[in-house]
């Protein structure tokens, strides 16, 4: 007899387990449940046809029931929704949401794929039928309802995660005055705080208004108008509001049904995405996953290792042997000119999690500064000093951050070192890289500290160093009319060799150039004459980005 395999949600991991399935068993029963009226949507394309840039909505129907059924020979019942899990029994009670009937319905294997639900903060107001999130296609309608409707063209994003982002953007192209709400004193956690200090002034040059560290008190409707109180307090009218404020793993059915919850919330999983319960499986956002970086248990809600997840219960249920390997949080966001990249960990959590860590910046062009069109782009590696590990790395620029990240992302996957870095052989010619890729310049830089040819110093330290330190910048006259490290010490790089008399040898010697290359020279120079010395990786152009980080982390603090 043919086994039956019941799939509860029919997107990115339902939908992958249940095409898979059939690719490897002609004969399976396999049922997929999803209680929204669409399969298969293209939910990351949400923002997009909101913003216009996908014109047409058919196109985020990626299939139908129908395709499906004719092409995978799978019965996918939309507005079907699962009630509970009956484990002993193997049945799960369905309610057909249009018919308003239950049934139950027995299973060999079961997949549980229902995602995650936005997190609604709990704000006096928020119940207001113009305060939205965006997961579905429906969600999506709502927001393009009242864009159409809002009065005034106005609208709040509370969150300055992916979605808020993504919808900040989206919004205003679609014509409206747009306030982000972020509760951080930056956007986007996932990056480190100077990283991800450069969407901020992109931000601002779109005319949103980026109001950070704060959150939103309340929200009153005011005639056709809301208003969105501050907890700064001020307040902000809105035609409309959307909550963009995280999501939570779906795991009210599991949990009823008493399979085991990991510690970070979400559905304990083996290796082969099974739960505690042998015939249950569990795959994308509702399931913890294993960080590659730390090995602890976390949630990475993404659309790839949702994908990935999947498939690999399919494989399972049907007979192979298939392992998922973690999930290291590889994304990317585009924020207007700009997109933002991350891998791994960044350096605010591996700290947070006591963990070792040292980092190195290369900024430049993202191709040959001779070529027209580069644009600049800013890299952070963070590596294991002990052995050389690659933990994590972001990228923000105009061009060449998703190259980049991917770079790392397979690089940090095969656990690669800084010096496996200095090795990669990656595409070059003028219109598309550099001779020494950012990539190899961030090995180069990471490996030469571990090597122990030029030490790296800290932005904080330079920032604020300490008695027995001194800055020294290395930086041309021009460039420092440009911009001052108060309290150092300036001699140029070309000088240098003729004035070392002047630099002090009882203290340490921070050095800063404009981005840490001329910086690494003179380090070289004053180390072989026999100066203690560390470089500032990133220099002056870092210590800019975390001084107006730190300045927003210590005025939101205070306010
Ligand atoms: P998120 O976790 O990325 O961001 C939520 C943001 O809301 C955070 O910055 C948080 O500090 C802020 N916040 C929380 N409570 C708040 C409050 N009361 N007031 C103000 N700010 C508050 O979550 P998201 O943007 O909702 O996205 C959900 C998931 O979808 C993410 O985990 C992400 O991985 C995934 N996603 C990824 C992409 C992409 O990779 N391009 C795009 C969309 C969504």
């Amino acid at each position: 007899m043919s086994m039956r395999i019941v799939v509860v949600g029919g997107v990115a991991a339902g939908m992958s387990a249940a095409c898979r399935l059939r690719r490897l068993d002609e004969d399976a029963d396999i049922v997929v449940l999803e209680r929204g009226p669409h399969v298969s949507f293209a939910n990351c394309g949400l923002p997009y046809h909101i913003s216009g840039t996908i014109r047409d909505r058919e196109r985020l129907l990626v299939a139908t029931p129908e395709l499906l059924a004719a092409r995978y020979a799978l019965d996918v019942r939309v507005e079907h929704e699962v009630q509970s899990i009956d484990r002993p029994a193997r049945e799960v009670l369905v309610r057909d949401l249009r018919a308003g009937k239950e049934y139950r319905l027995s299973y060999d294997r079961l997949v549980l794929a229902p995602g995650a639900a936005a997190v609604r903060p709990p704000i006096p107001g928020a119940d207001h039928p113009r305060v939205l999130t965006l997961r579905s296609l429906a969600e999506m309608d709502a927001i393009l309802a009242a864009v159409g409707a809002a009065t005034p063209q106005k609208a709040v994003v509370v969150g300055a995660g992916y979605i808020g982002l993504e919808l900040a953007e989206a919004l205003c192209f679609a014509g409206l005055e747009v306030t982000l709400v972020e509760a951080l004193p930056q956007v986007l956690p996932a990056a480190d705080p100077e990283m991800a200090v450069l969407l901020n002034h992109e931000l601002v040059r779109n005319g949103v208004d980026l109001c950070l560290g704060t959150k939103v008190a309340a929200i009153e409707a005011q005639g056709e108008a809301l208003a969105v109180r501050l907890s700064s307090g001020d307040e902000v009218e809105a035609g409309l509001v959307v909550l963009a404020t995280g999501v939570r793993p779906e795991v009210a059915l599991a949990r009823d049904a008493g399979l085991e919850v990991g510690p970070s919330g979400g559905i304990l999983v083996d290796g082969s995405m099974r739960t505690s319960d042998e015939a249950i499986f569990a795959a994308g956002d509702v399931a913890e996953v294993v960080d590659l970086v730390t090995g602890e248990p976390a949630l990475v809600p993404l659309a790839g290792p949702a994908s990935r997840q999947g498939r690999i219960a399919a494989d399972v249920i049907a007979g192979r042997s298939s392992t998922y390997r973690g999930s290291q949080g590889t994304a990317i966001c585009k924020v207007f000119e700009l997109a933002i990249g991350t891998t791994g960990r960044s350096e605010k959590a591996l700290a947070a999690a006591g963990l070792p860590h040292e980092k190195v910046y290369v900024f430049g062009g993202d191709h040959a500064s001779y070529y027209p069109g580069a644009s600049p782009l800013y890299l952070k590696l963070v590596f294991d000093p002990r052995d050389g590990r690659i933990l994590g790395a972001q990228a923000v620029g105009g061009r060449g951050v998703d190259k980049r990240i991917d770079v790392l992302a397979v690089a940090l996957r095969a656990g690669m070192t800084v010096e496996d870095l200095e090795h990669l052989e990656l595409c070059y010619a003028p219109p598309f890289g550099r001779v020494r890729d950012p990539v190899n310049l961030a090995g180069f830089v990471a490996a030469g500290a571990r090597r122990g040819d030029v030490a790296l110093a800290d932005v904080r330290e330079v920032a604020r160093p300490r008695p027995g330190q001194l800055v020294l910048d290395v930086r041309t006259c021009e460039e420092v009319v440009q911009g001052t490290i108060p309290g150092a010490l300036h001699v140029p790089l070309d000088e240098l060799r003729g004035r070392l008399g002047e630099l002090p040898r009882d203290r340490e010697l921070l050095v800063v150039c404009a981005v840490g290359q001329r910086g690494h020279v003179a380090c070289r120079l004053l180390a072989q004459r026999g100066f203690a010395c560390r470089n500032l990786s990133g220099g002056f152009a870092l210590l800019q980005l975390w001084t107006r980080a730190d300045r927003l982390r210590s005025e939101t603090s205070s306010s």
